[in-house]
């Protein structure tokens, strides 16, 4: 297949821009080797190709916010989870302490107060938070196709300086949103940003939302259909943060960043996408991983706005 070289020559070009730096506010992070450099094409009907670091674990952060929002949709219907969370894009930055002011709801669940609200809407209601936990670990391993684990380090580095976090949850706590205790919901969500994956994994997982919900290599339905829909919707909408307008013009595919420099993107019937970059730029996305959006969004015509 041409597609390795293709990769190969895309990963080369934009491997001089160092600009950006690596997340700063999780110490641990910081330690990553900035240089890694890797992407993954999977297709919905299983073929997988990759060039680069695409074997190496980081933590998937807040690349899990879809995937836990699916597995709330899933696991308590649409109902409850938009009374709860709505699906405004925010135009804010990703940790900004802001609700709805008419219902107190977050936004969208790809910020951080929707993402910690969604964290406690994951699995039936009577789960204990250890419980919670292992239910949002073994659905983003359905999405993988391989059981996952945790980066316990990053895990504790994150929880010791986790206040930003918890004055959100506390926030929510107070409107109601939430109705438990607002720490073991971060401790929670904090947990499932510390989930290892590779870009590998990370493609296979946007490949299973591009197919219809069920994982292209695993043959699983992991989630149903209309649950698909509306979170890649959602990804489309509110996926790159304050810098959403400027992906759905420049790249146009449902997408979602996360802070250990993650990216991935998800086109319906086709593609699941993944890169792995650890420099950030000022909104808190990979910088490296969005040039590599951009150009193979230009040069295979994937823009959805597109007629192929
Ligand atoms: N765990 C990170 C946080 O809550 C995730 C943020 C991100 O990846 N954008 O701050």
């Amino acid at each position: 297949s041409v597609v390795p070289d293709y990769l190969r020559e895309a990963l080369s070009d934009v491997e001089p821009d160092t600009s950006g730096e690596p997340a700063g506010y999780i110490p641990e992070l910081a330690a990553a080797d900035p240089d890694r450099l890797g992407a993954v094409f999977a297709t919905t009907d299983g073929e997988v190709y990759g060039a680069g670091d695409i074997d190496t674990e980081f933590t998937i952060q807040s690349i899990s916010k879809p995937f836990t929002y699916a597995l709330a949709l899933a696991d308590r219907g649409f109902g409850p989870v938009l009374a709860k969370v709505g699906v405004e894009p925010s135009g804010e930055a990703f940790n900004q302490i802001s609700l709805e002011s008419d219902t107190g709801r977050p936004y969208n669940p790809m910020i951080n107060a929707g993402a910690i609200t969604v964290h406690a809407l994951a699995g039936p209601p009577e789960l204990t938070p250890v419980e919670r936990v292992e239910r949002v670990v073994e659905g983003l391993s359905a999405f993988a196709g391989r059981r996952l684990t945790m980066d316990e380090a990053v895990c504790a580095s994150e929880l010791e300086h986790a206040h930003r976090n918890l004055a959100i949850a506390h926030m929510l706590r107070s409107h109601d949103i939430l109705t438990e205790d607002p720490r073991s919901v971060v401790d929670g969500y904090t947990r499932q940003c510390s989930v290892l994956v590779t870009t590998r994994d990370l493609a296979v997982m946007a490949a299973t939302l591009a197919n219809r919900g069920i994982n292209p290599l695993s043959g699983e339905r992991v989630i149903p259909e209309p649950v698909v829909r509306q979170v890649l919707s959602v990804m489309s909408t509110c996926g790159m943060y304050d810098a959403a307008g400027d992906w759905a013009t420049q790249v146009g595919i449902p997408a979602k960043s996360g802070v250990a420099g993650g990216l991935i993107g998800a086109l319906p019937g086709q593609i699941g996408i993944a890169t792995f970059s650890p420099r950030l730029d000022r909104h808190g996305n990979s910088v490296r991983g969005v040039s590599l959006f951009e150009r193979f969004s230009a040069d295979m015509g994937l823009h959805v706005m597109e007629v192929p």
